[in-house]
C-alpha cells in the first residue's frame, strides 16, 4: 500500500533491529529491541497480532503488515518473520537491504486473531507456509506462560527445507508437556521424512478427540483456510470456535503452502 507522509499518525515510532536470523532459504526473522516503558511507547500486544511497518522506498512511502512472531512475554525483544516473495517490493527490501542497527517506523499493534488473557483449555493451531508466524507467537506465549492446556499444532509446508523454527518448536512442545506437533509436506520428501505427506486431511486429525471443545486458530493462504475450515466444521468444530488470519488477497494456484 502506498500512502502520503501526511497520513502517518503521531503514533508512529521507531524500532531498532538488533539481530537478523536466517530461518530457511527464503525466510528471515528480524529481531528488534522492545521499546521500554520509559520511552512512553505502549508496545503491549497479544500473541497473534500484527504491526504496520512504514518504509521510505526510493522516495515512496510504503506500508506493510507483519505479524509479530515473538511472544508478548519477551521483555526485551519483538520479532517479525518475513518470507521473500518473488518480485515483492517490501519483502525483498527486508531480505536484501535491511541491516542490523537500522531503525524502522512502525504504527500500532492491531488484529483480532490473537490469544488474550483467557487462554483456551484445548487449542488447535494450524498453519501453512509463512502463516506460521502468528501461530509461533501463540505457541511461544503459551509455553512461556506455562499453560496447563492441551495444544495440537499442525503445520503444512512444501518441503523439509521450508520448515521454519522446527528445532525450537520441538523444544517448545517438550517444555509444554501436552503439545502434539504434526507436520505435513505437500511437495517432495526425503527418505528420512516421518511426517505426513500431502494436504491436510481428516486422517491427520485422528488424535483429536472431542474437537467441539477446541478453539482453532488457522493462518495460511485463502484456499488452505477454506479447506481447513470445511474440514474442521465437518469434524464437529463449532463455527464460533474457528478463527483465522489472512495475509492478503493473493492466491496460490498449485500449492497450499
Ligand atoms: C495481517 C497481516 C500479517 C502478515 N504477516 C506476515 C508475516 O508474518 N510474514 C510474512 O512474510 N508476510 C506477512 N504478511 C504479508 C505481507 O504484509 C506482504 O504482503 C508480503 O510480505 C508481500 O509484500 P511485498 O511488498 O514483498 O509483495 P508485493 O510487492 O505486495 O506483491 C508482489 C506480488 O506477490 C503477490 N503476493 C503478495 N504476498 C504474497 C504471498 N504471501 N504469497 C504469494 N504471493 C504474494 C502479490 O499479489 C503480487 O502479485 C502479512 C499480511 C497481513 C495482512
Amino acid at each position: 500500500m502506498t500512502l502520503s507522509s501526511s497520513t502517518i499518525t503521531k503514533k508512529t515510532f521507531q524500532l531498532v533491529c538488533q539481530k537478523i536470523k536466517k530461518e530457511t532459504h527464503d525466510v528471515k526473522t528480524y529481531i528488534f529491541a522492545k521499546p521500554s516503558p520509559e520511552t512512553q511507547i505502549d508496545f503491549n500486544y497479544h500473541a497473534g497480532q500484527y504491526v504496520n511497518f512504514i518504509l521510505n522506498m526510493a522516495g515512496t512511502m510504503q506500508t506493510c503488515c507483519y505479524s509479530l512472531s515473538s511472544s508478548p512475554t519477551n521483555p526485551d525483544h519483538v520479532s517479525i518473520t518475513i518470507k521473500r516473495i518473488p518480485q515483492g517490493k517490501v519483502s525483498n527490501y527486508f531480505h536484501d537491504h535491511f541491516k542490523v542497527g537500522q531503525s524502522i517506523n512502525v504504527t500500532g499493534v492491531a488484529g483480532n486473531f490473537c490469544l488474550d488473557s483467557a487462554i483456551p483449555q484445548q487449542v488447535l493451531l494450524i498453519s501453512a507456509g509463512s502463516g506460521i508466524t502468528p501461530i509461533l507467537s501463540m505457541l511461544r506465549f503459551m509455553v512461556e506462560k506455562q499453560c496447563k492446556n492441551q495444544i495440537t499444532f499442525i503445520h503444512s509446508a512444501k518441503q523439509e527445507i521450508d520448515l521454519i523454527a522446527q528445532a525450537e518448536i520441538t523444544d517448545l512442545a517438550k517444555k509444554h508437556g501436552n503439545c502434539q506437533i504434526i507436520y505435513t509436506l505437500t511437495q517432495g520428501t526425503s527418505s528420512q521424512w516421518h511426517g505426513f505427506k500431502g494436504r491436510l486431511n481428516e486422517h491427520m486429525l485422528d488424535n483429536i478427540k472431542q474437537i467441539n471443545h477446541y478453539q482453532s486458530f488457522v493462518c495460511g493462504p485463502k484456499l488452505f483456510r477454506k479447506a481447513t475450515r470445511s474440514l474442521l466444521l465437518k469434524l464437529g468444530l463449532e463455527p464460533s470456535n474457528y478463527h483465522d488470519e489472512s495475509f492478503g488477497t493473493y492466491e496460490y494456484s498449485k500449492d497450499n503452502s
